[in-house]
């Protein structure tokens, strides 16, 4: 079985998007096992092509659109993806440039080492970039974060009519190869940022920088329920995108209350027979459109004050014991999946012996985007825990990669760029 949080769950993910869009599907592919959304990449826990197989990706099909890249090549700017489980020890290296065709050999010292590929990641990459400071990104081994595993994004601007997640990170990795980014696959295990140039590591390679923006996001949580956790991939998922395809006409249920849970439950109606969506409470934090969305889909079934006692079935998804918090009893109710979507953990562990982390585990940035270390910036959702929006995420990215920048030119390492490098 693939997982989602390997590079094969993530090539599964991205032609999930295309067929869901462009194509059949094939009723061959078995479910993914999602274990951390895309939000883990580059947060030093991911498996890094843990349980994939030795295929190496091949480029894809996805026309992404938008301008064609310099140079020729194919718009794909993920076709030259290579497998980590594949890989020597050394780190993986997608060559610079949207064709993903260029031979120049991958480097590993830079002005700006940008860590994570989320909206905040490649933002800062684009704006570094654009600013001549020639950027390597350590993208981690499932790139694009957390819009990866999102169907439709509608509000993020200049996009009318929505765009696919893994489209509109498409294009954002293709803008920032455009303008020189170079990206590396791949997850950091370590980081020593006692002096400049700032170090970390990946797989035995190491990667130098005189500034970082840590972009590293967060990933998905989990009820923890030991039903839940032996069920994952039978039944059970935390990726919607991922996995929907797998409950054709089957009934399922979604938990959590926030906008993610909405997203999700509307999203599995494509699906789905039918989509129960459970929350603990009687009162939902999603917005107001979404959940009016939800209550009006004649295909879902809120249950409120409802918590998930145990999931049944040994071998796949039988059904739900479910607790209604308002009673205190019990029933059970015979589906076939279980989505969960009940919010993230930030990935911080490979930072938190150096940087600043606050009572949930987010790290905190001072003065904007400054870390307590002079020269390693912090951006989106790893910091952030109030909006957590792809667009608050990018404009994050813009400040810390200006803001890197401005420190590298106050240092004397950095030639002043002018405002219209902007
Ligand atoms: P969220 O807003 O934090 O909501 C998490 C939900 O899961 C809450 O309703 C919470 O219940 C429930 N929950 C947490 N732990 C639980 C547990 N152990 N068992 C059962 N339920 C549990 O997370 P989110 O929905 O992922 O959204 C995160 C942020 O992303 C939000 O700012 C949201 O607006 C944004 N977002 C935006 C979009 C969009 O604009 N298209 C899409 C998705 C997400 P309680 O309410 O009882 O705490």
């Amino acid at each position: 079985m693939s997982r989602c949080n390997t590079p094969q769950g993530y090539q599964q993910r991205m032609l999930q998007w295309e067929q869901d869009n462009h194509a059949h599907r094939d009723d061959n592919r078995t479910m993914t096992d999602e274990q951390d959304r895309g939000g883990d990449a580059a947060n030093g826990t991911g498996a890094g092509g843990q349980g994939a197989g030795s295929t190496p990706l091949k480029p894809m099909t996805i026309n992404f659109g938008g301008a064609a890249p310099l140079g020729g090549g194919s718009l794909n700017p993920f076709g030259s993806i290579v497998l980590i489980a594949d890989a020597p020890t050394d780190a993986i290296a997608v060559p610079a440039g949207p064709s993903g065709t260029s031979t120049e050999p991958a480097r590993t010292e830079s002005h700006v080492i940008v860590i994570g590929s989320g909206p905040a990641g490649l933002t800062a990459a684009i704006y570094a970039a654009r600013a001549n400071l020639a950027p390597i990104v350590l993208a981690g081994s499932t790139p694009g974060g957390q819009l990866m595993l999102t169907s439709e994004v509608e509000n993020y601007p200049g996009f009318p009519d929505g765009i696919d997640g893994p489209e509109l990170m498409g294009k954002m990795r293709a803008q920032a190869e455009r303008f020189g980014a170079a990206f590396h696959d791949v997850d950091i295990d370590r980081v020593d940022f006692s002096s400049r140039p700032f170090r970390m590591w990946a797989r035995g390679t190491e990667f130098r920088g005189q500034t970082v923006i840590v972009a590293t996001g967060a990933s998905a949580l989990w009820l923890n329920l030991e039903s839940e956790q032996r069920l994952r991939g039978r039944g059970v998922s935390a990726c919607a995108t991922c996995d929907g395809f797998f409950f054709r006409n089957r009934e399922i249920a979604v938990v959590g209350g926030g906008d993610s849970a909405m997203e999700e439950a509307n999203y599995l109606t494509k699906f789905a027979s039918k989509v129960h969506l459970l929350h603990r409470r009687d009162a939902f934090r999603a917005s107001k459109i979404m959940i009016d969305r939800t209550y009006n889909h004649p295909k879902i079934e809120v249950h409120l004050n409802t918590e998930v006692a145990e999931v049944l079935g040994d071998a796949h998804v039988e059904g739900l014991r479910l607790l209604d918090t308002a009673s205190g009893t019990e029933r059970d109710l015979p589906l076939d999946g279980l989505f969960i979507a009940i919010g993230h953990k930030p990935n911080t562990d490979v930072f938190k012996d150096w940087l600043d982390v606050d009572e949930k585990g987010y790290l905190v940035a001072h003065d904007h985007t400054r870390s307590p270390i002079d020269g390693v910036f912090i951006a989106g959702d790893v910091h952030d825990h109030r909006y957590r929006q792809a667009i608050t995420a990018a404009g994050d990215g813009c400040k810390a990669a200006i803001d890197a920048e401005r420190w590298l030119e106050s240092e004397g390492l950095a030639e002043h760029q002018t405002s219209t490098a902007w």
